[in-house]
Formats: structure tokens, C-alpha cells, sequence
């Protein structure tokens, strides 16, 4: 083990930015065992940048659109939840709990699809207690129309009406849209192409989403269905979206006047 990596588990409880150097430490880990491409590192750079504008919690804007997406979920016939190497660094735990209540399958879909990777997050899947984990093996796997990166390749995604993309491309939520399922973003840039193009956009971080979305599946499975039905036709995306940006440009606009207060001695 190198000097370095030992510095990783050495930041302090106490420390200020702990819960962000914490995550970024699980990418950076993710990304020496194959499971995070070094691409995903820049992702998630931006990823935490957004959040910062975001006041870095769950807003009732994200809320709205987190019961959307578990409703309907819950109301789907074949939904599933596509996984990319950051997603497996940061929640596997979690991941895996909520796929186990919505009855979602999980399958792996990488843009970088270096070898020994998938395999590296399959291993992460199933420490984490997941029991069936698709789009592992290459005789199973089939070509999703009007897509050119590595992402083409799928397994239970081409059937699915209803895909959950966490952290995603717009390429392939693009052309997902376009063989009509029905796509649920998980995005901290609420003006990505993922973001503009999903059904159901939820502009938070997805270490907070994640465990967000257990506590209400947990409530919604109890819920008649013409209920779900009623939380899905009242959710608007591009309202929702809009309210998030006027989020943005208040809390910025509050900085302006308490940016400073904390840091007076
Ligand atoms: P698009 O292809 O949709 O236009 P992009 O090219 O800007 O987006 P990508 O690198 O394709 O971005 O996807 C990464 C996205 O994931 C970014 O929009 C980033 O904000 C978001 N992201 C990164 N980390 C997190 C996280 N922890 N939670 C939620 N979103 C995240
Ligand atoms: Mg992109």
C-alpha cells in the first residue's frame, strides 16, 4: 500500500467537507479496483459542483420527483435500474436494498467497458447482497437500436418499459426515449441532455436519492395503485426542472449576502 492510499482513510469526522471527502475517497478506491472508469472521476467532480450550488441536500424540488419515480416504478411492468461504475462505488448497499423492494432488477451497463470491469462491479453487487445482476455475460447480451457507444449492449434493458439511469449519458437517454420507455434521471446538472431528455428528472446527489428512495417505497408499496397513478400525472418534469434552476439562482443569490459569516473569526 502506498503512502497515499493510507492518507484516503485518514479524514478526520471533524473535518468540515468530511461527507464529501468520504464519497470522493470511494470514487478514488472504485477507481483503483476497475469498478470507477477515470472518466467517472471527472464526473463526479462536476457532479459535486452542481451539488454545492444545490446547498448540497435533498431539496423538496428533488423530493417531488423522487415519489414520481418510485411511483412510477411501482407501476411499471418490466422496470430495471441500469448501473454504472460510480453508482456501484459510492451506494451498492443501498442499491440493492431498493431493487429488492421495487422489484427492479439491476443491470450493468458501462460507456468504458475495460476488461475485468464488469466483473470488478458485479463483485461490488454482490458483496452488497445482490443476488441476480444482468448484462454480465456477452452470449446474453443484444444490441439496443440507435445507440453507437458500448452502452449499445443489453440484456433485460431492451424489454424494460421503464429504465432508472443513474448518472447517465445523454446519448443513451436519448435513445432510450426513442424506443419509448420510460426514463428516470438521477442527475445533479439539471441542464444535461440526460437531465432534459429523461420523464422523471431528480437533481440530487444519488448518495442521498438512493436511501431517500427506500423510505418512500417503503410507504408507496402500501398505496392502491390509482393512487401511484395520481402521483405520476401530477408530476411535471420541465416545471420541476425549472423549479430546481430558480433553487439554484436563490441559493446563489443568498450567498451573496452570508458567503462570508462563516468564515469571521
Ligand atoms: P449529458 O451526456 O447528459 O449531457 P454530461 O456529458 O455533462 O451529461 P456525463 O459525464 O455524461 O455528463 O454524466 C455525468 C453526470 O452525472 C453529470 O451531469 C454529473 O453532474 C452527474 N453526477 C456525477 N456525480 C453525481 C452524483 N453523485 N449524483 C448525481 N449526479 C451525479
Ligand atoms: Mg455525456
Amino acid at each position: 500500500m502506498t503512502s497515499n492510499e493510507n492518507q484516503d482513510h485518514l479524514v478526520p469526522k471533524s473535518h468540515p467537507r468530511y461527507e464529501s471527502l468520504k464519497y470522493r475517497h470511494k470514487i478514488i478506491e472504485g477507481m483503483k479496483n476497475l469498478v470507477v472508469a477515470e472518466a467517472g472521476l471527472i464526473a463526479h467532480g462536476r457532479g459535486e459542483c452542481f451539488d454545492y450550488i444545490l446547498g448540497e441536500k435533498t431539496t423538496d424540488v428533488a423530493k417531488k420527483a423522487i415519489e414520481a419515480a418510485v411511483a412510477s416504478i411501482l407501476l411499471a411492468d418490466r422496470p430495471i435500474i441500469s448501473v454504472n461504475g460510480n453508482v456501484a462505488a459510492l451506494v451498492p448497499d443501498e442499491l440493492v436494498i431498493l431493487s429488492n423492494i421495487l422489484n427492479a432488477p439491476l443491470e450493468i451497463n458501462l460507456f468504458y467497458q475495460k476488461k475485468g470491469r464488469i466483473q470488478a462491479i458485479k463483485n461490488v453487487l454482490q458483496k452488497a447482497g445482490a443476488s441476480i445482476i444482468y448484462g454480465t455475460d456477452p452470449k446474453k447480451m443484444i444490441k439496443l437500436e440507435g445507440l453507437e457507444s458500448n452502452r449499445k449492449n443489453v440484456e433485460l434493458i431492451a424489454n424494460a418499459d421503464l429504465v432508472m439511469v443513474p448518472l447517465e449519458d445523454g446519448d443513451r437517454t436519448e435513445a432510450l426515449k426513442k424506443l419509448n420507455k420510460t426514463v428516470i434521471a438521477v442527475d445533479l446538472n439539471p441542464l444535461s441532455r440526460t437531465a432534459l431528455w429523461a420523464d422523471i428528472t431528480i437533481v440530487d446527489n444519488i448518495v442521498r436519492t438512493i436511501p431517500e428512495m427506500i423510505n418512500v417505497a417503503k410507504k408507496l408499496k402500501e398505496l392502491n395503485p390509482s393512487y401511484l397513478e395520481k402521483i405520476v400525472k401530477n408530476f411535471n418534469n420541465k416545471l420541476n426542472i425549472q423549479n430546481t434552476l430558480n433553487l439554484i439562482l436563490d441559493y446563489i443569490e443568498k450567498q451573496k449576502e452570508k458567503a462570508f459569516d462563516a468564515v469571521k473569526i
